[in-house]
């Protein structure tokens, strides 16, 4: 039990970043077909609805995967269902008790109730869907501290940034990117009225007005401006760099934390600067970090390396960072590699260093991908290779 948010998982020691906290088997799991959306459940949440497509489908290969395996029921029958405050936990793993006397099986309305709280969907494309029993007992923020990815029907959560023993481990329910009406109507489906995190405090001190303004302009800028970025044509620079403007406007503070609405047009202007200024395209990365809550890296990181130094030679290095005041996020996985490319290309070898092993971490805890396997990426992408040479690796303290 946790003092917030009743039932949830505590971390019992200090757990530095990028540590794998839980492997789980899911329940009921179905992946997207290419291009039907109709399957789409409980991400969509735009248009949530209790039992679509998606959930009748979950509801049917649970009901299977039980009658093929009974004893998953005794961790089903754990989960939350909307009607009942805890059940015990200590009861949580199989035993090989349990195997030779299976648990009873469960009412296709608890098993409904049971899709409808807490069904997880990844972020691989197309999306895979299901239920993972021991993950589905993190509570929800916004900006969660442990990430998730699946391989098949194995679900792998790491931390995403160093939690201290007695902090609750959360994981995020919708995507941090998604504007808090968005992400409001979907928690309130999962009965979340209020979310306590930090965005979801900061977001409920705006406007309505700030909040219709922002939808607008997004949508101005997909409709008007995303071709452009995508061809990194920049005569639509100056026209972006007004929207930015236009959108830090709506804040009721433009110098708020997390202004996430920045993202993407910031990241928009920095593609479309890649082309012209290494200077200007680093620059507004880290802008782009800053709106993500990174600050961990400041002024004294744009500086050139000599050639001779020890820092351009030398293969492997533990970076030790100062621990981020938010979590790493999935977009750290190309943010990190642009600020990687740029500041190597200015001679910022030392920025480059750290940033490129803060996105091979991200690539390992959000999706799963080796170093060595982003390396290959990597070099595709035209990064030089004396960069993807070194085998770094972050420590958050
Ligand atoms: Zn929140």
């Amino acid at each position: 039990m946790t003092e917030k948010m009743g039932r949830g998982i505590v971390a019992a020691k200090d757990i530095p970043v990028g540590t794998l906290l839980m492997a789980s088997r899911g329940v009921g799991v179905y992946q997207d077909e290419v291009g039907n959306k109709e399957t789409g459940f409980v991400i969509n949440y735009k248009d949530h609805v209790a039992f679509d497509h998606g959930s009748v489908k979950m509801v049917a290969l649970t009901n299977q995967d039980i009658k093929n395996t009974p004893v998953i029921s005794k961790k089903l029958a754990a989960l939350y269902y909307g009607e009942h405050d805890a059940a015990d936990l200590s009861n949580f793993s199989v035993t090989e008790a349990d195997l030779d006397n299976p648990p009873p099986l469960l009412s296709a309305d608890r098993i409904r109730s049971i899709v409808k709280f807490n069904s997880f969907s990844d972020d691989g494309s197309p999306k895979r869907h299901g239920i993972w029993p021991l993950p589905s007992l993190a509570n929800h923020d916004c900006f969660p501290n442990s990430t998730r990815f699946c391989i098949g029907e194995m679900m792998f959560i790491h931390s995403a940034t160093a939690i201290k023993a007695g902090q609750e481990i959360f994981l995020g329910y919708v995507p941090l990117d998604a504007p808090y009406p968005d992400r409001k109507k979907t928690l309130d489906a999962f009965s979340i009225p209020k979310c306590q995190c930090r965005l979801c405090d900061l977001d409920r001190q705006e406007s309505q007005e700030g909040f219709a303004e922002r939808a607008r302009l997004s949508e101005h800028m997909n409709a008007n401006y995303s071709k452009y970025i995508r061809n990194f044509d920049p005569t639509i620079t100056p026209k972006m760099v007004e929207h930015i403007q236009a959108m830090k406007n709506t804040y009721k503070d433009p110098n708020r934390p997390l202004p996430i609405a920045l993202f993407h047009p910031i990241t928009g202007l920095g593609l479309l600067h890649q082309a012209e200024s290494n200077e200007k395209a680093l620059k507004t990365y880290l802008e782009c970090l800053a709106i993500l809550g990174w600050k961990s890296f400041d002024a004294s990181e744009l500086k050139r390396t000599p050639a001779n130094s020890k820092i351009a030679n030398q293969t492997t290095t533990k970076f030790q960072i100062k621990c981020p005041e938010f979590p790493l996020f999935y977009a750290g996985i190309d943010l990190f590699f642009h600020v990687a490319d740029h500041a190597s290309k200015l001679g910022y070898t030392l920025l480059a260093r750290k940033s490129i092993a803060l996105s091979h971490l991200c690539a390992n805890i959000f999706e799963g991908v080796s170093s060595q396997e982003q390396a290959i990426i990597q070099k595709a992408k035209r990064l030089d290779p004396h960069l993807l040479s070194f085998k770094d690796t972050i420590e958050f303290i």
